[in-house]
């Protein structure tokens, strides 16, 4: 009845149905509580869509990311396999912002995530760090399987070409891979480590990919095949 479907939309339960009324009044106030519980509801996806994935390629976004993180941690603590973290920067990806302006730079980025998302496998979550950096969460691999992996993706960015004003910009990537098997370790020191393999990437001559495993992940399974 609708004095129950009333407490319902104050507790918040925004899927509340309302059963016809037969006077108009009330039959009209019912469809405007109906239209303004579904705008709602609409508002609140939108706003979840917001938190989990970037505006400008519809990946997910860093918070995002550090979620499905600490959700593979927890595999990696029941089923004790490996698993790779890459963190991906564009090389001199300023260039194409400064010959063609932001708008191309953003085309860019959408191209690159595309390509990304193309070049892994369906399970490997894929997120834009921010700026040019992306980061990938390979699941269940052992390290020479990352390696490979890592090789693809350097491969097909190598192919990828992107036309702005009649020229053909060309954008190659650093990628820094970290090895995980300690499933007691941080998010956040997970990152830094694959941040640092990359920017060992990045000084011994960018478009590769360096390793970087700390000490204590190395002492979990990862064998250096
Ligand atoms: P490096 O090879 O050392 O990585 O050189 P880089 O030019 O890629 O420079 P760096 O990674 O340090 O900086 C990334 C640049 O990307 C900085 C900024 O101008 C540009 N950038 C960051 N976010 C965006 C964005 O959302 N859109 C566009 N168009 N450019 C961005
Ligand atoms: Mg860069």
């Amino acid at each position: 009845a609708l004095p129950i479907s009333l407490q319902e939309l104050a507790k918040g339960n925004l899927d509340v149905k309302f059963e016809p009324a037969e006077h108009r009044e009330i039959s009209e106030i019912v469809e405007a509580l109906e239209t303004t519980a579904t705008a709602l509801s609409e508002r609140d996806a939108a706003l979840v869509k917001l938190a989990n994935h970037d505006n400008l390629t519809g990946l997910y976004n860093r918070h995002r990311f550090v979620e499905e993180l600490n959700v593979e941690l927890a595999n990696i603590a029941v089923h004790g396999h490996t698993s790779a973290l890459f963190f991906i920067d564009l090389d001199q990806f300023k260039y194409i912002n400064d010959t063609c302006g932001h708008p191309a730079g953003d085309r860019l980025i959408r191209k690159v995530a595309d390509e990304l998302m193309h070049s892994v496998r369906h399970s490997d979550v894929v997120a834009r760090f921010g700026g040019d950096e992306f980061v990938v969460l390979v699941g269940d691999v052992d390290r020479s399987a990352a390696r490979a992996l890592a090789e693809v993706i350097l491969a097909n960015m190598r192919r990828l070409a992107h036309i702005e004003e009649e020229r053909v910009f060309h954008v190659h990537c650093s990628i820094g891979v970290t090895m995980i098997g300690d499933a007691t370790v941080k998010p956040d020191d997970l990152v830094a480590e694959a941040d640092i393999a990359c920017r060992e990437a990045k000084s011994s001559g960018r478009n590769r990919s360096e390793e970087h495993t700390s000490e204590l992940q190395s002492q979990f399974r990862i064998s250096y095949a």
